[in-house]
C-alpha cells in the first residue's frame, strides 16, 4: 500500500512505496574500505599531517583530538554581514570548521567505543559548540558526523565535525519556522506534543529510557531514519546535565549497534539539531543510515521511501 505522508509540522512530503524495497539491489552496500593507519592523518604518530590541534585530551597519548579542518568550508575572515545587491547577495566565508577525532584507534567503529570514551567525545563536542556559539558573528553551530565514504566522510577513522556559520542552514530555518508557527498557535512546543502523540500510538517508538525516546518519524525521508529526543523540554545540547548526557550517549551507542546488527558496516549521518534556549525548539538528533542513493526526483524535495517507519521501528527495537 502506497501512501503520501506529510511531516509532523514542516511542509515536507514523503511517498511511501514499500513494494520498491523488493527491487534487486534496492539497498546496496555503500561502505568502502579506507586508507591504512600508516597513511591516516587521524592516527597517532601522524599528527604532523593535520593542522595544529586546538585541543588534545589528555595532551600526551591523546584519547580525543580536536583540530581545524585541513580544507575548511569556512574560516576566520573579517565579516561584514550581507554584501552585494539585488539578485547577487553574498557574504564573506566567515566561520569555523573543525574536526573531532574520536579515538586514536583507526579500526574502532563509533558505537564500539567504550561509554567512557563516548562521554568524553560528547563533552568535548558540547564544550566546543558553546565556545563557537559565543562568537559574535556566529549565527548557528552545526554538529554532525558522517560515517563512511558514501556518507561523505573523506576518512574512515571515526570523527565528527563542527561548523560555526554566520547564516542558518536551510533545513534548520525551515524547521524553525514550522515550529514557531505551531508554538504561536498552540502555545506549546510541537516536539513535546509529537513525543506525547507518538508514545500514545506506540508503533513508531523504537526505544525509550528514563530520559530519551527514539522514534522512526511518521514521514521519514530515508529508510530506517530515526530521531532521538530528550523527554523533557530541552532546546539546546549544552543544557543536558551529566546524567542526561550519559543516557544520550548510551542511547546512541545502542541504536548504532542495532543498525550494525541489521545492516553490518553501513554509512550514516548523525545530525544534532540544537538551538539556544527556545520554547518552540526541542533538541533532537537525527540518524540517517545511507542504505540508498537519492536520484533526480528527490532533488525537487519530494522523497520516495521504501520502508514504512512502523516496520523500521519494529526491526530496530532495542
Ligand atoms: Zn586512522
Ligand atoms: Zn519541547
Amino acid at each position: 500500500m502506497n501512501e503520501i505522508r506529510k511531516d509532523y509540522i514542516a511542509e515536507k512530503y514523503v511517498i511511501f512505496s514499500p513494494k520498491r524495497a523488493k527491487r534487486p539491489h534496492a539497498f546496496r552496500k555503500l561502505k568502502e574500505k579506507d586508507i591504512p593507519p600508516e597513511k591516516c592523518p587521524f592516527c597517532p604518530g601522524n599528527e604532523h599531517l593535520t593542522p595544529k590541534a586546538i585541543k588534545q585530551i589528555p595532551k600526551k597519548n591523546w584519547k580525543v583530538r580536536l583540530i581545524p579542518n585541513k580544507f575548511p568550508a569556512l574560516s576566520e575572515v573579517p565579516f561584514n554581514g550581507e554584501e552585494g545587491k539585488g539578485f547577487f547577495k553574498h557574504y564573506k566565508p566567515y566561520g569555523y570548521h573543525e574536526v573531532l577525532i574520536e579515538t586514536p584507534d583507526h579500526y574502532k567503529e563509533y558505537h564500539e567505543l567504550s561509554m567512557k570514551q563516548l562521554e568524553l567525545c560528547f563533552k568535548t563536542l558540547v564544550e566546543r559548540y558553546k565556545f563557537l556559539l559565543a562568537k559574535k558573528e556566529t549565527v548557528y553551530v552545526t554538529v554532525f558526523k558522517n560515517e563512511g565514504k558514501m556518507a561523505g566522510a573523506s576518512l574512515g577513522h571515526t570523527h565528527s565535525q563542527i561548523i560555526a556559520s554566520p547564516v542558518f542552514p536551510k533545513k534548520i530555518s525551515e524547521k524553525m519556522t514550522a515550529s514557531e508557527k505551531y508554538y504561536k498557535k498552540e502555545q506549546r512546543c510541537p516536539y513535546c506534543d509529537i513525543i506525547k502523540a507518538e508514545k500514545k500510538k506506540k508503533e513508531r517508538v523504537v526505544s525509550e529510557n528514563k530520559e530519551f525516546i527514539v522514534l522512526a518519524p511518521y514521514a521519514s525521508t530515508w529508510p530506517y531514519e530515526t530521531w532521538i529526543f530528550p523527554k523533557k523540554h530541552i532546546s539546546d545540547i549544552s543544557c543536558l546535565d551529566n546524567s542526561q548526557q550519559k543516557y544520550l550517549v548510551k542511547t546512541i551507542k545502542k541504536l548504532l549497534g542495532k543498525y550494525a546488527e541489521l545492516f553490518g558496516d553501513l554509512p550514516y549521518h548523525i545530525v544534532y539539531n540544537s538551538f539556544p534556549k527556545s520554547d518552540f525548539w526541542h533538541f533532537h538528533i537525527e540518524i540517517y543510515p545511507k542504505l540508498k542513493i537519492y536520484g533526480g526526483f528527490e532533488y525537487f524535495g519530494l522523497y520516495v521511501n521504501e520502508v514504512l517507519p512502523e516496520y523500521a521501528a519494529k526491526k530496530l527495537k532495542f
